[in-house]
């Protein structure tokens, strides 16, 4: 990976976005009670990404992806399987130091046994949860693998763990801040470029339909903290703190920000910063 330097000549940060999964759906599946709103049921599509940061003192992952289990038990399509994605961009999953978890979701912790030799940053409330006894609840454990689970209580046996409760910068520019809403400990990564700030929203807003239209997914653990998660994504935009807002899981994701469409995995990223 290209070492992350600014025009000014100063080491930045810089976010690369890769999307590696996609599927087919319909907006009564992924939006919550989307009946209510009278509008029509429609095709939407779901993409699925892993965000790579570069910095300036080394490789910040963010989320893992899902597996070949977890994608397969849910018919989900690889792209590109995210450990070689990674690899096609010069990153090898074996050596990646950093690894952030935004939630524990399949589709967000799956292969995290690649990165053997990695710290694992994920909200305390979130670790809590999956091991709550809830997980085992239908509504909940829909979303997870239970060997997936247990790689995160592997990891934290092995000391690789690490837990904050509401906010923690993780390096210069880089911070991680719980929201809550999808899963008890959603988290954004809000990262400084010199393109302006990034957020990385994860599942604290799959669609940026949700952010603007106030329709939340259907996902939901806490209803409430996930409509405050729109509020504060909002107020962080409209106030300048953030400059780029980068959705979960929205299939416009690559387009507003660039798609690639040389190099390695054409048409499968975009960069900021
Ligand atoms: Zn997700």
């Amino acid at each position: 990976m290209r070492n992350p330097v600014s025009t000014s000549g100063v080491p930045t940060n810089t976010v690369t976005i890769v999307q590696y999964g996609t599927r087919q759906g319909h907006k009564s599946e992924v939006y919550l009670n989307w009946g209510i709103y009278g509008r029509p049921d429609e095709p939407i599509g779901m993409d699925y990404f892993v965000w790579l940061v570069e910095t300036p003192t080394g490789t910040i992952l963010v989320d893992t992806g899902f597996s070949r289990e977890g994608g397969a038990n849910r018919s989900r399509t690889f792209l590109a399987h995210p450990v070689k994605a990674l690899a096609a961009l010069g990153v090898d999953a074996a050596t990646v130091p950093e690894v952030l978890v935004t939630h524990a979701h399949y589709d967000h912790i799956g292969n995290l046994d690649a990165f053997p030799t990695a710290r694992v940053t994920i909200s305390a409330a979130e670790r809590d949860f999956w091991s709550s006894g809830m997980e085992r609840r239908a509504q909940f454990h829909h979303s997870v693998e239970d060997a997936e689970l247990e790689t995160l209580r592997r990891i934290e046996a092995e000391g690789r763990l690490r837990t904050f409760d509401d906010e923690l910068e993780i390096a210069p520019g880089v911070r991680m801040v719980r929201v809550g809403g999808h899963t008890p400990g959603q988290s954004i990564v809000l990262v400084d470029t010199a393109e302006g700030t990034v957020a990385l929203a994860s599942d604290a807003i799959h669609y940026y339909e949700e952010h603007d239209d106030d329709v939340p997914f259907a996902y939901v653990a806490d209803l409430p903290a996930m409509y405050a998660g729109f509020d504060l994504l909002h107020a962080m935009v409209t106030d300048g703190r953030v400059q780029h807002l980068v959705s979960g899981h929205d299939p416009s994701t690559l387009d507003r920000f660039g798609r690639i469409a040389d190099g390695p995995l054409p048409g499968l990223t975009a960069r900021i910063g």
